[in-house]
């Protein structure tokens, strides 16, 4: 799984993406190695409160499902289960009415208990975030996810690997350096279960991602953006949060589960409308309700949460957090600093704008853990676009 940092993607599964641009000629992989030190505790909320995370009989079916694949399969099923109704002789069609409208109780009572065996399934297979503790529906387990991954993986390893930079390079060393003194300091069953490897693509492209694996990725496009290591932390906490959380698993499971009534509604549209073209365009409505209404809003809200847990990540290595809002304050300015008011409900990400907005709030708490770690005095912070801010934004 990919999980994009500043790209916001229109209608599209924030699981896959595909890169182009500019050219390096080694290709890296270097892996993370901690120290074996007891995990530390988190002061005001801690990692190690998740509950066992179990795998469904019929997770990985379900996910499986969702495959492009899959979906022309069930399509192709109502255009046929219309083409056989349209070649019907008459008499055989009234039948086949009357016999449906005799049963009509049963069908109901069947699709009702589907619906209720449906809602079974999903509450029964809630459990805890690690960290914020949030109630969220999850169908696989660490060891399929891992399988998942590694197959992404594997492709892009083959499509980046003449643009990774060679691990003695500066910026390379930069980023393995954040990376490392943020899991140190993070280090929890979660951190140290995941085997982690920095890569650095030499792209212009603004974007970083993390694959469930623990492979994470930054273009030199994003680096380019930076003023310090403070707000570089911010970044690549938020990419280590999401693997953390297990977000990649998260969307795989919600994805899998709504995709069997989207699979349903698809057949059913492809059998009942006329036309293929009629048919044609209510499918393409029917992603876009679904996106609009499912798909997207919870990808902006597994954004927001791993901002919320990279700037706690950021804030127990002792990074200055307070550069982190500033960062993507300068990116909304970057985009033209309007309220993009339309925009944000089809879009994977948050806006900037409500980004800067949501880690000003957590502000407090981030800087108190930051206080109780030890870490040094914070030095003088002047924060020339939170004036700018204050007349841009509210
Ligand atoms: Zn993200």
């Amino acid at each position: 799984m990919a999980c994009l940092l500043l790209t916001r993607k229109l209608y599209g599964q924030p699981v896959v993406r595909s890169f182009t641009q500019n050219i390096s000629n080694v290709s890296v992989k270097t892996r993370l190695s901690l120290p074996t030190r007891k995990p530390q505790q988190l002061v005001t909320r801690t990692f190690q409160t998740t509950s066992k995370v179990h795998a469904a009989p019929l997770g990985p079916l379900l996910v499986k499902l969702s495959s492009p694949l899959y979906r022309f399969g069930f399509l192709y099923l109502g255009r046929r289960l219309r083409q056989y109704w349209n070649n019907l002789p008459p008499g055989k069609r009234e039948k086949y009415t009357k016999t449906f409208t005799n049963s009509r109780n049963a069908i109901f009572g069947g699709v009702f208990a589907f619906g209720g065996l449906s809602g079974l399934y999903y509450i029964s297979h809630l459990e805890e975030a690690p960290v914020t503790h949030r109630k969220r529906f999850m169908i696989l387990n660490h060891s399929q996810l891992e399988k998942v991954a590694a197959f992404e993986w594997q492709k892009m390893d083959e499509m980046l690997e003449r643009k990774k930079l060679p691990p003695h390079h500066p910026l390379f060393k930069k980023v393995y350096k954040i990376v490392k003194r943020i899991l140190i300091a993070n280090q929890s069953r979660e951190v140290n279960g995941i085997k982690w490897e920095v890569n650095v693509v030499d792209s212009d492209e603004v974007n970083a991602f993390v694959l469930a694996n623990g492979q994470i990725f930054v273009f030199t496009g994003i680096l380019n953006e930076m003023e310090n290591e403070n707000e570089l932390a911010g970044v690549l906490g938020h990419e280590i949060a999401h693997a953390i959380m297990g977000h990649s698993a998260e969307l795989l499971s919600l994805a899998g589960f709504f995709n069997v009534f989207s699979l349903a509604i698809l057949t059913t549209l492809w059998a009942v409308i006329p036309t293929d073209i009629g048919a044609f365009a209510a499918s393409l409505l029917q992603n876009t309700i679904e996106d609009l209404i499912i798909n997207l809003p919870y990808s902006r809200k597994i954004e927001q949460e791993a901002d919320e847990v990279g700037l706690l990540l950021a804030a127990r290595a002792c990074y200055d957090v307070r550069y982190v809002p500033r960062f993507w304050h300068r990116m909304h300015l970057k985009d033209g600093g309007g309220s993009d008011a339309i925009m944000k409900w089809f879009s994977t990400h948050p806006t900037n704008a409500s980004r800067v907005k949501q880690i000003d709030e957590l502000m407090p708490e981030a800087l108190e853990l930051r206080s109780s770690f030890q870490c040094p005095q914070l030095q003088e912070f002047y924060d020339a676009s939170h004036r700018f801010r204050q007349v841009r934004l509210i």
